[in-house]
């Protein structure tokens, strides 16, 4: 399991979270994680292409689609980017 804040292998099982998705604690940078959900975490490059692509005038849905993610989620970090 790749770690989503720092992208390390060194991580390892850490009980499980709510819904019984399993828990994941990264050695290298101390966060933990949870595997399971319905749409994958995305990296910070991949956040920073999605706004990339937005502002060049792709639509949410066409992006949400590319990146196999949900377009509230694609809503949600254009926001948390953009000013
Ligand atoms: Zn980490």
């Amino acid at each position: 399991m790749t770690c989503f804040a720092c992208s390390s292998s060194s991580t390892v099982k850490n009980g499980r979270a709510s819904r019984g998705y399993q828990q994941f604690l990264c050695k290298d940078c101390g966060k933990s994680f949870v595997t399971g959900g319905k749409y994958r975490r995305l990296s910070y490059k991949e956040r920073l292409e999605i706004v990339m692509l937005y502002h060049k005038g792709l639509g949410i849905r066409e992006i949400a689609r590319r990146y196999k993610i949900s377009p509230a989620t694609v809503i949600y970090w254009i926001k948390r980017i953009l000013p």
